[in-house]
Parts: C-alpha cells; structure tokens; sequence
C-alpha cells in the first residue's frame, strides 16, 4: 500500500533516540523529509540524520528544549524554513521521572507536565496556525501511554497525569481542528525497549512481562510502523483516537 507520505514534510520530537527514531526512520523509509528534534543527545541525533541521508532521504536536526515555551515554536519554524510547509507532527518526546507521591517534589511535577504536556499544546499550536494560514490539511500524533487509563503502578502519578493530559488535548484538537483538515489522534504505548525503560526491564523484567498478553516488550521499529499507518493518508478518516500499541498490556 502507498501510504503517500513520500515528499512530505514530518517533525518528530525526542527523534535522537528510542521510539522516537525508530518512528523518524520509519517515515524516511517511506519518503518523507524527517526534522530530528533533540535536546541533548547530538551524537546520536547526527548518527539518525546520516543514516537517513545515507540511505537517499532528506532529514534536518534541529535543537529543542521543549521545557522551554520558546524552543517549542522554534522547532515548527526551523522545519518549515527548511522545507517550506509541515504537515506532520509527531510528539514523541518525554521524560519518566520516578517518584512515590508523597515525596514528588513541585519541580519534578513541572518538569513532567511541561516536556510531556505543555510542550505538546505549544508546538501543536504552532503547526496549526500555519497550516490555517496556508489552508493545507495536516497530521498531529502524539504519543502517549497505557498509564494515561491504568494510572502508574510503579511511581510515576506524575507521568500518568501529564500522558492522561495529552489524551484529553488530543481528543480535543480534533474536535476542533477537523473542519481544517487536520487529523489528531495519539498512540499510548506499553513497554518499548528503550532508555527510558531499560533500568526498570533490567530490574523487574517478569513483572512487565507478565502484564503484556502478546509476550513480549515492543521495539522502536514495531511502534515505527504503526505511527506510519496513523499518519498516512490511509488513516485519513481516523480522528481523536487513542490507538493502544501495547502488546495487550492495556485492553479497554
Ligand atoms: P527515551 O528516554 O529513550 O528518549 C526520550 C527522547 O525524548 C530523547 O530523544 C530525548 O532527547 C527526548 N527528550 C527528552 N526531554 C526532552 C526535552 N526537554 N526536549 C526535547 N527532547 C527531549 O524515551 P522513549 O523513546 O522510550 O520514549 C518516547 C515516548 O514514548 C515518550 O513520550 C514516552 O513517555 C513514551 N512511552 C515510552 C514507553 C517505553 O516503554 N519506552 C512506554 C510508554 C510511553 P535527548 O536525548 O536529545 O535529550
């Protein structure tokens, strides 16, 4: 099937490692020029960017501390100065800070909803006004997580709220973006073989095994894919879904 997504232009943030290259790899595979976004991972973003290039695609790294209100809409400009238009935004970037409630400390809060939540609000909101100015339809997927319905189970109430946030915003820009030609939809993920996770698979390997049916913790490539389908245009009549790629770790 062609997903047409060939010549496209898709930002994908917290692209320098993780589930977040494998998506970025997956959309130059298909053709589309991919922005890398990183924060402090250069190397390995640049070693994303030549693997992309190496193989005939078009890819642009651009730093972001998307903590930072500023750095959120400078990542929607530097994609389309490079480019020319973005119809692709794939949030993707987070952090997972571990911390039991009663000792969560307001700047481990902050911290959690600004990288996970608000960054996702502000660059959403950059892309959208471009894409009415120019009238040009548009794709926003975010990533989120099967928390965001189970809540943590294993210190993380802070994550778990800012990913339910993003399924709330993400139901909502739909709502009111579909008259625009703008899909939003989001992906909650499992447990994927990534830094983020590898200390606590390391740890307690059978405890997430043992919740995920399909037996087995998902690769960067295996969520690559499925980001694909939902930004293609053989999702087009798919908006304000959740998709829950999680092995069956969460069955709603
Ligand atoms: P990793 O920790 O492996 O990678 C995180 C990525 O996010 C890096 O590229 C990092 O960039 C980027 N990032 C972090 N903070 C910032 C920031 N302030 N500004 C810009 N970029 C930033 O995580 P995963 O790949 O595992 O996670 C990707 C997404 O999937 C996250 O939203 C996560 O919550 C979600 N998820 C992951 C699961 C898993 O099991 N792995 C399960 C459920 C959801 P850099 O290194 O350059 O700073």
């Amino acid at each position: 099937m062609d997903l047409k997504v060939k010549n496209k232009c898709a930002i994908v943030t917290g692209a320098s490692r993780g589930v977040g290259k494998g998506i970025a790899l997956a959309l130059a595979k298909e053709g589309a020029y991919v922005v890398i976004n990183y924060n402090k991972s250069e190397e390995s973003c640049k070693e994303v960017v030549n693997e992309i290039v190496k193989n005939g695609g078009r890819a642009l790294a651009v730093k972001a501390d998307l903590a930072n209100p500023q750095d959120c809409v400078k990542l929607i400009n530097a994609a389309e100065k490079e480019f020319g238009c973005v119809d692709i935004l794939i949030n993707n970037a987070g952090i997972w800070l571990k911390n039991w409630i009663q000792d969560i400390t307001l700047d481990e809060w902050k911290k959690t909803m600004d990288v996970n939540l608000t960054s996702v609000f502000l660059t959403s909101q950059a892309f959208i006004k471009k894409n009415i100015l120019q009238k040009r339809n548009g794709k926003i997927l975010n990533i989120t997580s099967q928390a965001a319905f189970h809540g943590a189970t294993t210190g993380h109430a802070h994550y778990a709220a800012s990913k339910a946030g993003v399924v709330a915003l993400t139901v909502s820009m739909a709502r009111e973006m579909a008259r625009y030609g703008i899909n939003v939809n989001a992906v909650a993920l499992g447990m994927v073989k990534t830094d983020m996770v590898s200390k606590a698979l390391e740890n307690n390997e059978d405890y997430y095994i043992n919740r995920i049916p399909i037996g087995r913790v998902a690769t960067p490539d295996d969520i690559g894919k499925i980001v694909m389908f939902m930004v293609s245009e053989a999702a087009d009549y798919i908006t304000g879904a959740t998709i829950d790629a999680t092995g069956g770790m969460l069955m709603r």
